[in-house]
């Protein structure tokens, strides 16, 4: 037989029940909205997990189709070659969905560490560009910007999303314009702008979904994951910073995120 508390000096294995009203609705308010919120994950993950699905089978039918019809024997060599083409770039896609996946995995799970350091942002900012493919480039920064404070290694990432993405999505070959200003309160503002394709107003409220891509006509020959923008949000986010943009469809868009200026201690 258990007994209570006040009976005697042993603690009981079981916490005892309050009687008192006001914590017993606290208690069931907090049990409703724990449910409520393990409900909208296990929703969100049935979402995402549905988007994952698209993303794979489009590829891998695309995929099918061509190794069964290179099969065929009475295959012309110029369409064999088309077909090879398409195998070509189905994998590729493939391979970038998981690497994207993987990386979105790695930061959410905190197997790659924020490790902030001071650096300077332009040096950054040029060898990212050297990275990329040659591509004309105006730089815009500021006068005697500060340095700033955050990993280097995760927001060289996100420089390399912006910048891929302004590239990818400029088919004409437009220039780019990168800069930064300093924001009031410790803040350094980093901006790409494109004068490419830009975004329906439409589709601007999701762009930082998981697997959103714009489906317009203008882009239907673009590959990607949708994963860029929703990986690049983590990041800035896990810096302390904030990520947006703005953008006229068909003239162009500028996406930015603000980094905190490095604080007097840490130089
Ligand atoms: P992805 O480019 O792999 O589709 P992102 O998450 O990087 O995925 O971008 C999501 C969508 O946002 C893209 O499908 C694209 O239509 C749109 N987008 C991103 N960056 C730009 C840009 N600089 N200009 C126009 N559209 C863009």
């Amino acid at each position: 037989m258990f007994s209570s508390p006040s009976e005697s000096s042993t603690p009981s294995l079981y916490p005892p029940i309050q009687p008192e009203g006001n914590d017993f609705d606290q208690d069931l308010v907090q049990a409703f909205q724990e449910n409520q919120t393990l409900r909208e994950h296990i929703l969100q993950h049935a979402q995402l997990m549905q988007l994952l699905t698209h993303q794979l089978a489009t590829p891998l039918t695309a995929l099918n189709g061509a190794v069964h019809l290179l099969g065929e024997p009475s295959l012309a060599q110029e369409q064999r070659q088309e077909f090879l083409e398409v195998i070509q770039q189905k994998l590729q896609s493939l391979t970038h969905l998981l690497r994207d996946l993987m990386a979105l995995r790695n930061v959410e799970t905190g197997k790659i560490a924020t490790q902030p350091t001071s650096f300077c942002f332009q040096t950054l900012v040029k060898e990212v560009i050297a990275e990329l493919a040659p591509y004309p480039v105006m730089y815009q920064f500021e006068a005697g910007l500060p340095q700033v404070w955050g990993d280097r290694w995760q927001i060289s990432q996100v420089l390399v999303n912006f910048l891929s993405n302004a590239i990818k999505y400029s088919p004409a070959g437009q220039a780019i314009d990168v800069g930064a200003v300093v924001k009031q309160s410790g803040w350094v503002e980093i901006w790409v702008q494109d004068y490419g394709l830009g975004v329906p107003e439409a589709d601007q409220p999701h762009l930082f979904n998981r697997f959103y891509r714009v489906k317009h006509g203008d882009r239907q020959n673009i590959e990607g994951t949708g994963l860029g923008l929703s990986l690049c949000k983590l990041l800035v986010e896990n810096q302390g910073g904030q990520i947006g943009f703005e953008s006229i469809h068909g003239a162009g868009s500028r996406f930015y995120f603000t980094l905190p200026i490095t604080p007097p201690f840490t130089r």
